[in-house]
């Protein structure tokens, strides 16, 4: 039985007085499913104890190194002492604007899991890949090369983003999700034997209180990670509301 995750990643948005968010989304918590929020890494100290205990904390990104002369970046570890428990790598946002190739998703990955992080790996779909009809293809090739081989059921989720859903409003219907779905377990089996039955596979992009139980009602989805709808609690606390009556 896989813990169902709301996850939030409040991309570059936020500041100090954005913390009270955090605390309502902590009353909003349901205990049957893991909440997690990804503020931007200025704000993952006060938000552990704007967290109240009851949402875990992550970071949007890390580096592939413990540390060193790399203006900007931060690492795993300064994540972990900052209270973070998770760390989001291969975001569509990263790949595109950052050009990440699977090979440093998959660096970071094996950095966050070194440090004590769970590494939630994003993988998608461009537009055009999905109208060429080769969607399964792309997923395979960005998880085969994003996922480390020291993945396990307790370090590592997968995030199913399709880069053309991601903050357009536009989302895959339920078939094509747990077609998805269904494809990165194969491929996480494939890979990893029957640790893969533990991964959680989030679906991302676009998700909303409108549409959050139709997407949670597709086969193989754990939860969602939720981008806009994360920012306040009073979107997301429905987001949250309907995956706990899924789980
Ligand atoms: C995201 O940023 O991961 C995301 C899914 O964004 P949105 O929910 O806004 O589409």
């Amino acid at each position: 039985m896989r813990r169902k995750v709301a996850a939030g990643n409040w991309k570059m948005f936020g500041i100090k007085a954005d913390l009270t968010e955090i605390t309502a989304i902590a009353a909003a918590a349901d205990p049957a499913v893991d909440t997690l929020i990804c503020p931007p890494a200025t704000l993952i100290t006060a938000a552990v104890p704007a967290a109240k205990g009851t949402v875990l904390i992550g970071g949007q990104d890390c580096h592939h190194l413990p540390q060193g002369a790399f203006t900007g970046e931060t690492s795993a570890a300064m994540l972990v002492d900052a209270g973070a428990t998770h760390v989001i790598v291969g975001h569509s946002e990263r790949r595109r604007d950052h050009l990440e190739s699977n090979e440093m998703v998959r660096a970071k990955a094996e950095a966050a899991i070194e440090a004590g992080l769970i590494a939630l790996i994003c993988v998608g779909e461009s537009l055009e890949q999905r109208e060429a009809g080769t969607t399964l293809v792309a997923i395979a090739t960005e998880l085969d090369g994003s996922l480390p081989n020291t993945s396990t059921a307790a370090n590592t989720i997968i995030a199913y983003e399709p880069i053309w859903a991601v903050g357009t409003g536009h989302i895959p219907t339920p078939d094509q999700i747990a077609e998805v779905h269904g494809r990165i377990r194969a491929i996480l089996r494939q890979r990893l034997g029957d640790e893969a039955d533990g991964i959680r596979i989030l679906y991302g992009g676009s998700v909303k209180a409108s549409n959050a139980a139709e997407i949670f009602a597709a086969p193989d989805v754990d939860g969602a990670l939720v981008g806009g709808a994360s920012l306040k609690a009073s979107d997301f606390a429905p987001i949250i509301a309907a995956l706990a009556a899924s789980a």
